[in-house]
């Protein structure tokens, strides 16, 4: 059993859309790309900012804030049709070698996204989970920039949220996506790889956050604790 303490720290109605037609289908990866911040200044400041901007979960070490209500649309990914997700994919799968450990679900999601994928219409759709980050040098912050992380302890308070997102809502893991996997924008950057990269890390860690959570949703149970913020 996973404890899971979830803390509501809303954005102004204005800064969300309406309600979710059907349950939300995908789940969508984003970074916050503020090194260094915690989910607690990330949410409090999404809920200060006039940009039109909004996730339903910001994630670090210890803590998850609910920065949207769970059945109200946030504006994290856009509402267009993924840009080329078959690529993407295809590239992946190229990178492993088919005795790789992530060879198999990949391979198999990547089935799944050719057949059954083309439902993906961004925020209408799906829940937006933003990963705390960390860089080793802030002097740029640049999404080119090869020196963006995301901490272990993150990472996996991240994989139990999004897994008993799955859970939940019956979404399976090839619905589990990066930002980037749909408009082509490098976020999360510590879990895609770009071309200039010495090697290809990032979309490691990333395949690897898959399987963890294809794992964690099949296996485990969650217990999960409500609160609310004094500020919300
Ligand atoms: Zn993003």
């Amino acid at each position: 059993m996973i404890k899971l303490k979830l803390i509501s720290l809303p954005v102004k109605p204005r800064y969300y859309g309406g309600k979710f037609k059907a349950a939300p289908k995908w789940i969508v990866v984003h970074y916050t790309g503020t090194p260094g911040s915690s989910a607690l200044s990330e949410a409090g400041y999404l809920t200060k900012t006039l940009t039109k901007k909004s996730t339903h979960f910001i994630v670090d070490d210890a803590t998850i804030y609910r920065s949207t209500p769970e059945g109200r649309i946030a504006w994290h990914c856009g509402s267009g049709q993924c840009a080329n997700p078959e690529q993407k994919m295809l590239e992946e799968l190229s990178e492993m070698h088919a005795s790789d450990w992530r060879y198999d679900l990949a391979a198999k999601n990547h089935l799944r996204w050719l057949s059954e994928g083309d439902d993906f219409t961004g925020n209408a759709v799906s829940i937006g989970v933003d990963l705390c980050c960390q860089k080793t040098s802030v002097r740029t912050k640049s999404a080119k920039d090869t020196d963006w992380s995301v901490t272990n302890a993150t990472m996996q308070n991240s994989a139990n949220l999004v897994a008993w997102l799955m859970q939940k809502y019956g979404i399976p893991a090839w619905r589990v996506i990066r930002h980037a996997d749909c408009t082509g924008k490098p976020c999360p950057r510590p879990l895609v790889s770009l071309p200039g990269d010495k090697n290809s890390k990032n979309d490691f860690l990333w395949s690897r956050f898959v399987w963890t959570v294809d794992k964690l949703s099949r296996t485990e149970t969650f217990d999960i604790w409500e609160v609310i913020h004094a500020d919300a």
